[in-house]
Formats: C-alpha cells, sequence, structure tokens
C-alpha cells in the first residue's frame, strides 16, 4: 500500500494522513460487538470538501475501499474498517457554516457535533430536535448516515425529518448536491431522503442544510411505576390513543433501573417491574402531565410522581440517558434495536422476557416507548464462548420476534456488520435486489464503505 499512502500524503495536509498501525487501530471500529473488524491501510482527516473528492478520486483510481467515520459511536459495526481500506474521519470538517432564523435553518460540516449544534441552535431561540442519548459526542455525518433517532423523537421525529439538502462526494469523487435550502421542495426523486440513513454506503456527506424549529419549552417529566409490562404497554397506548403529544415517552425494565442506580446512585424505584417516563415541554404542561397521571393510574400504575420543576425532570432524563454506560457495567453488551407497532410493544417485552429465560441470560430493556422502539440489552460474559454463543442466538430470536409482531430490525442504529441477514429477511427478494441495483448506480466498483448493509 506503499503507492496509495503517498498519493495520500501528497495531496492532504501535513498531520492528515496516518499510518501507525497503533493509531490506526484505535479507529478501526465503532462500538458495537460482534462486528468483524478488518485491517485498515491508511486513516486520513481531510479538512475541505476538495481534499474528500481527492480521497474518493484516489481510491476509485487504485480500487480501495473507504470507509465514512464519524464519531465512531456507531452500534452496528457501521464504521468498522474492512481490510486495506482507507478509514475517512470527517471529524475535523466540524464547522457550523451558518444558522439562518428567517429560514429556519443550519448549514454544517458532517463534524459537527450533535450537541454542539443543539447549543448554538438554542442561542438564537431556535432547536435542532434530533437528540441521540449519545449527542454530546456523535456527529451530524454519523446522524445522516445512521438516521438516528432519540428521546423526543416520539413528537418531533427523526434526522430524516430535518435533512433539507445535502452536499455528497460519490464514490468516483463527483460531488452531488441533493435536496433544497427552502422550506418547501419536490423536485425530482428524492435523493436527500435515500441518502439518509444509507451508513456511508453511497456517498460520503460534507455538508447538510438542517431545518431548524422554535425553541420548545422546558420540558417537565413524570414517572410512573408498573409491577408489569402490560399494564405500562396499555398505559402507553392509552396516552397516545388520548390525542396526547408527548414530547417524551421512555420505559426502563427493572434491571436497567437497577444498574442506573448503582452506576449514579439516583434512587430509582427498584420494585417496579416498569418506569415509565412521559414528559410536555408546551404551555400546558402542567395540565397534559395531570392527565397522563390519571391515564397511567387507570392503566394500573402502582405510583405516579410527577417532577416538581426543571431539576427534578432533569435528574430523571439523565437517568434515561445513563441506562446504556450503565447496562454495560454488567457485562459484555449486545444492544438490539427492534421497534414494533406501538400497540404490541407490550407483547414484545414480554417475549423479550421470554428469551430472556429461555436462554438463562439477563437482558435489560429501555426503550423509546412513544415510537415502539425497544433497545433490548444482552448481557453476558465474552470469556465464557457457549455463553457468548447463547447470547448471539438470544439477539437474533429478538429481531424474529419483533418482524412477527409487525416491526423493523432496526429503529434507528442502522443495519451495518450485525443486522445484514436479517435485512435480506425484512426487505424480502424484490426490495433487496432493488437496494442492490441503487448501491450500483450510485458506486458500480463498490468502493464506499463494502460490505455494509447489504
Ligand atoms: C451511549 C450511546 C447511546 C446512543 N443512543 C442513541 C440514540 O438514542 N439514538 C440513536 O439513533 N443512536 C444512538 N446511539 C448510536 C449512535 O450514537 C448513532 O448511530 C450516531 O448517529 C452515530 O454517529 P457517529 O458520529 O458516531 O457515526 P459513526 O458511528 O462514526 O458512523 C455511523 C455510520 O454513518 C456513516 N457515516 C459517518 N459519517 C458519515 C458521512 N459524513 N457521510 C456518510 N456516511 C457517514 C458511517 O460509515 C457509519 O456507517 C447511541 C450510541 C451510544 C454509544
Amino acid at each position: 500500500m506503499g503507492g496509495l499512502v503517498e498519493r495520500l500524503r501528497a495531496g492532504l495536509p501535513e498531520g492528515a494522513v496516518a499510518v501507525d498501525p497503533d493509531v490506526t487501530a484505535a479507529y478501526a471500529r465503532d462500538m458495537a460487538g460482534f462486528c468483524a473488524v478488518g485491517e485498515p491501510a491508511v486513516l486520513v482527516f481531510p479538512e475541505t470538501v476538495e481534499q474528500v473528492r481527492f480521497v474518493l478520486r484516489t481510491a476509485t483510481e487504485l480500487r480501495v475501499p473507504v470507509v465514512p467515520q464519524g464519531a465512531r459511536t456507531g452500534l452496528s459495526g457501521g464504521a468498522n474498517a474492512v481490510d486495506g481500506c482507507i478509514l475517512l474521519s470527517l471529524t475535523r470538517m466540524n464547522r457550523i457554516l451558518r444558522l439562518d432564523p428567517v429560514d429556519r435553518i443550519a448549514v454544517v460540516q458532517p463534524g459537527v457535533v450533535n450537541a454542539e449544534l443543539s447549543r448554538a441552535a438554542e442561542a438564537l431561540g431556535l432547536s435542532y430536535p434530533p437528540d441521540p442519548s449519545s449527542w454530546e459526542s456523535c456527529t451530524i455525518g454519523g446522524n445522516i448516515g445512521t438516521g438516528a433517532g432519540g428521546l423526543c423523537c416520539v413528537k418531533y421525529g427523526v434526522t430524516s425529518e430535518y435533512v433539507l439538502g445535502l452536499e455528497v462526494v460519490l464514490a468516483d469523487g463527483q460531488l452531488l448536491r441533493t435536496g433544497r435550502s427552502t422550506a418547501k421542495g419536490v423536485a425530482g426523486y428524492d435523493l436527500t431522503r435515500l441518502l439518509v440513513g444509507s451508513e456511508g454506503t453511497l456517498g460520503v456527506v460534507v455538508e447538510a442544510v438542517l431545518a431548524l424549529r422554535p425553541a420548545p419549552g422546558p420540558q417537565l417529566v413524570l414517572a410512573a411505576e408498573f409491577d408489569s409490562v402490560d399494564a405500562a404497554g396499555h398505559a402507553v397506548c392509552e396516552v397516545m390513543s388520548a390525542g396526547h403529544a408527548p414530547s417524551l415517552m421512555e420505559l426502563m425494565d427493572a434491571t436497567t433501573v437497577r444498574a442506573v442506580n448503582a452506576m449514579a446512585r439516583m434512587g430509582l424505584p427498584e420494585s417496579t417491574r416498569a418506569l415509565l417516563l412521559v414528559a410536555f415541554d408546551g404551555s400546558d404542561r402542567r395540565e397534559r402531565l395531570a392527565e397522563v397521571a390519571a391515564l397511567c393510574t387507570a392503566a394500573g400504575a402502582t405510583a405516579v410522581v410527577p417532577a416538581e420543576d426543571r431539576a427534578e425532570s432533569e435528574l430523571l432524563l439523565q437517568a434515561r440517558r445513563l441506562s446504556l454506560p450503565a447496562l454495560e457495567r454488567l457485562g459484555t453488551t449486545m444492544i438490539d434495536d427492534v421497534a414494533v407497532p406501538r400497540s404490541s410493544l407490550a407483547a414484545m417485552l414480554n417475549g423479550v422476557a421470554e428469551i430472556a429465560d429461555r436462554y438463562r441470560l439477563t437482558i435489560g430493556v429501555v426503550s423509546h416507548a412513544g415510537d415502539g422502539n425497544t433497545h433490548p440489552v444482552v448481557i453476558f460474559d465474552a470469556k465464557d464462548e457457549e455463553q457468548a454463543a447463547r447470547a448471539r442466538s438470544s439477539f437474533d430470536e429478538i429481531m424474529a420476534l419483533g418482524l412477527e409482531l409487525g416491526g423493523t430490525v432496526t429503529g434507528e442504529h442502522g443495519i451495518g456488520l450485525l443486522k445484514r441477514e436479517w435485512l435480506a429477511r425484512e426487505l424480502g427478494p424484490v426490495g433487496l435486489e432493488l437496494q442492490r441495483r441503487i448501491k450500483a448506480a450510485f458506486d458500480p466498483l463498490g468502493i464506499l464503505n463494502p460490505g455494509k448493509v447489504l
């Protein structure tokens, strides 16, 4: 690969090309387990669109695979190295280029961290709603790559609803502009939407036009305790069918509650089977919360505790955000991401409990309950091969259950390497073949993130 590295060094600034194996190995994977990690040839940090185009042109000429990367917080292996690849880190392209309160848009480079954009928008009385729990570290490029969701998506929707237009470098180095920066626009096929969630397999996002919204008011949160997931699932359905639009509706099971308490001494109720957090951010938030409290009680909640103020609300949200890191302290984890119709949430959670029993494993579940999006977290000892095999099988059964219930194998984390076989099952042969043809139209030589998704 000497030729490749020399070519890249000749066209990129000092310090933008790394070949030290310790450094490249440190960038070789995201945060997913059970995914193959290849050996990269080189790691590059372009700072301009022209530099990204140069990298892609070089890669195409030399037929070298390219793996785009953001902060590598992904949970599906999408940013993992493939053998001999160029790791293309977009983290140095991290400028917010424009914030426009009239058109209510932000124009950003892909390496901007989600929380930085959110704070910059907030300073203008605006908001960028998609808020993955990893928002303090994940990048907008990665969010677009995965089509990320988050805690407030039950009211405000996921990343795809906020991406108006993109600048994308194609595999051969051409620059593609898609979409618009206007409030409306329907010209041609919606390539913007196609690129969101394409996991770096169709093009490299180098600039994005994002929609902003007026900043919502502060959230007021309520915690409701249930002694069965059926009752909690019923409460979720009652809240939604009563026409409420909560800004957050999250569910933590008993394992998750205990793990968060052990990590952060939050004092969450450990006797509960399911802890439901519901929030409203409108000016009528207190009234709405009182109505939801009554619905939860009628659905069988054993306790309903509304937060008194913003500080108490923030503490409950913090508990939810700590769920994954807290569960990770219990052992090696595999985080699933199955979304089902809300009406099937209880069936999904009961099914996961049954799978956990049958496989003799601990599976903690945290859910974006209002979206029916569950994250069953399988916990196991990776050094115990037999247990690791059971963990893998239970993970697969959880996806099968999700499909059986009319759901999808991924609500927001993407397919990456982890769920390729499952995508084929979900799409069926016609859908899969069409998606392969789309990939070939964008990237006929298979340069971009080969082996991922399809
Ligand atoms: C503690 C924790 C909590 C999380 N919570 C959530 C959550 O609530 N909701 C959620 O949706 N996810 C969540 N995630 C998963 C993860 O943070 C998201 O998938 C996030 O969008 C990944 O962003 P990233 O910058 O880390 O991207 P990476 O992991 O680096 O990349 C993700 C994918 O996007 C591609 N990509 C990256 N940049 C570009 C680009 N510029 N152009 C084209 N393709 C690109 C990569 O090739 C890869 O396929 C969580 C992860 C952790 C560790």
